[in-house]
């Protein structure tokens, strides 16, 4: 086989992405770029004098991608590992060096988010296959930062991850235990200059990208590009969390990118990220960049790959192909048949406005918003993170919307009159609202403090813990408790924070205290406190 690729420009990650393919098979390169670079190693290529600078302007891939479909109905560890050995030949995979396989464990427990993460059983196959096909290795390892500021180790526990850890000795990273470190960013419209990310996937040499193939309330889907967003701990993870996600997706491609990637689709998830339904897609899609693999993703589920926002920006800096044209589909599984078998499936990307319906004791009124690239909505930030936290009380409480207090849920500038019914409770949320009006007969002025990207600083951000969260949270209802309205600040409010404002103002069950987390998810909640700041003492002196 002959790989032929033209380098208009070049970024070091992208070169670092073809570093482990196999002499034998892929014999002869062609670069047409400034200088000929050893395609070697991911180390070598990023002292080189050439890849010291990340950018020259703008990178483009003038590459055929390969990427391949394979039908798998069930999670049998043998049979994924077949399959990825399989794919991992065929794409002239090696993987060498410290090598960090990087699932969507954005949150898992087996009765409660059963089809929101990476299953366990899809990671022991990939690893299998990888142990098979790996050329010196430095370091096998598994790492993740879970969402909604849970602690990674108890998600790992619910997903069943630790047994397949342990059965395969290899090391787990929680990335909410070690260090952050600055990576510097130089592509053509980045939101910022530097971008903290854990440890171990700055020092990584091949990254094994496995996400678990769902639809996205904030981003419509999140297959490869969307995975990196748990390459971050909370306090960073949520910079830039709101109008800007897509942005930030595409920015943290410069950070790393895969050497390989496994897409989880054998059951896929519908509508929500957290609370996903189910979808028995029975495939496994792989590929080594990550726009081809999301864009073959998109036509999976007949989602136009210019629509995902995110997919859109990195192609146009230079990460990969967004045309189908220009990929080359294969695998057992062809396109159409998928095709012909996702014809049903939901997507997400509904306002809040009309989403809880007229049974609801939810009603959301939508104001506008800062930026002028979303004035009329905030996808990536509060409005979603609503959607996420009620899907997550109905897992909990399926008829929770009916039996909760009635609440009024305001976001973005507003004007004009609000009109509560007389058992209603407002909730202003997030930095950007702002509203002048009168309730009960006073005067109420909640004032807008939105800080422009320029205006936050990456490195003096919020921690975001899960307790410090709660505590704050529930203290602020409990203070204005006896008031019509409320005010949640932060840009975004995330998720947990929308859990505890809700159950407070709704007087719902706060998820937090179900019996069936409360213990383990503060056991965990210690256990984390106590490792990182164990990682960080000794990391001062390695
Ligand atoms: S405060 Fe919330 S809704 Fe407003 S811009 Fe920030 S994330 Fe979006």
């Amino acid at each position: 086989m002959v790989t032929v690729i033209h380098f208009d420009r070049i970024h070091k990650g992208n070169l670092a992405l073809r570093s482990h393919l196999a002499p034998k098979k892929c014999d002869i390169m062609s670069l047409r770029c400034k200088e000929v670079l050893p395609l070697t190693h991911y180390k070598s290529l990023a002292s080189s004098p050439v890849c010291s600078e990340p950018f020259f302007t703008e990178a483009k891939i003038k590459m055929r991608q390969k990427v391949l479909i394979m039908r798998c109905d069930d999670y049998d560890p043998e049979k994924i590992s077949g399959i990825i050995k399989e794919g991992m030949e065929e794409l002239c995979i090696k993987p060498s060096g410290r090598i960090l396989l990087k699932p969507n464990v954005v949150i898992a427990h087996p009765e409660i988010f059963p089809h929101a993460f990476t299953r366990a059983e899809f990671l022991d196959g990939v690893i299998k296959a990888t142990k098979e096909r790996v050329d010196k290795v430095e370091e096998l390892a598994v790492g993740e930062r879970s969402g909604i500021t849970i602690p990674t180790r108890f998600t790992f526990k619910n997903a069943g991850y630790q047994d397949v850890i342990k059965k395969h000795k290899i090391k787990a990273y929680y990335f909410d235990e070690v260090r952050q470190v600055p990576v510097e960013l130089s592509i053509y419209g980045r939101l910022r200059d530097q971008i903290f990310v854990a440890k171990p996937v700055a020092h990584c040499d091949f990254l094994i990208n496995l996400p678990k193939f769902k639809a996205h309330p904030w981003t419509r889907l999140t297959l490869s590009l969307k995975n990196l967003i748990g390459i971050q701990d909370d306090r960073n993870r949520l910079v830039d969390h709101n109008t800007f996600l897509e942005h930030k997706i595409a920015d943290l491609q410069e950070v790393i990118q895969p050497g390989f990637i496994a897409i989880d689709a054998i059951v896929a998830g519908q509508r929500m990220m957290l609370t996903p339904t189910p979808f028995r897609m029975g495939a496994i899609v792989m590929g080594i960049n990550s726009c081809a693999v999301d864009t073959v993703g998109c036509h999976m589920v007949h989602v136009d790959p210019h629509d995902l926002i995110h997919l859109r920006l990195a192609a146009e800096r230079g990460f990969g192909p967004i045309d189908l044209e220009e990929i080359d589909v294969s695998g057992d599984f062809p396109l159409e048949d998928v095709r012909g078998k996702t014809s049903n499936f939901q997507l997400c990307m509904e306002p809040i406005d009309e989403y809880f319906g007229q049974e609801s004791n939810l009603s959301c009124i939508v104001g506008k918003f800062p930026e002028k690239h979303s004035p009329d909505y905030c996808w990536g930030g509060c409005p979603g993170a609503l959607q996420e936290a009620m899907h997550i009380f109905k897992a909990f409480c399926p008829n929770v919307e009916r039996e909760m207090e009635r609440v009024r849920y305001v976001v973005g500038r507003l004007q004009g009159p609000l009109e509560l019914d007389e058992s209603e409770r407002a909730i202003f949320v997030g930095n950007c609202t702002s509203w002048k009006g009168r309730i009960d007969g006073q005067g109420v002025n909640i004032e807008s403090n939105y800080k422009t990207t320029h205006e936050v600083d990456a490195r003096k951000t919020k921690s975001n813990d899960m307790l410090l969260k709660m505590v704050s949270s529930i203290w602020q209802c409990f203070k204005r408790r006896s008031s019509r309205y409320i005010h949640a600040k932060g840009c975004p409010v995330s998720v947990a924070e929308h859990i505890n404002y809700l159950s407070s103002i709704g007087k719902i069950g706060n998820v937090n205290f179900d019996p069936r987390v409360l213990i383990p998810i503060n056991i965990a909640y210690c256990q984390m406190r106590l490792n990182r700041f164990l990682n960080r003492f000794f990391d001062n002196f390695a």
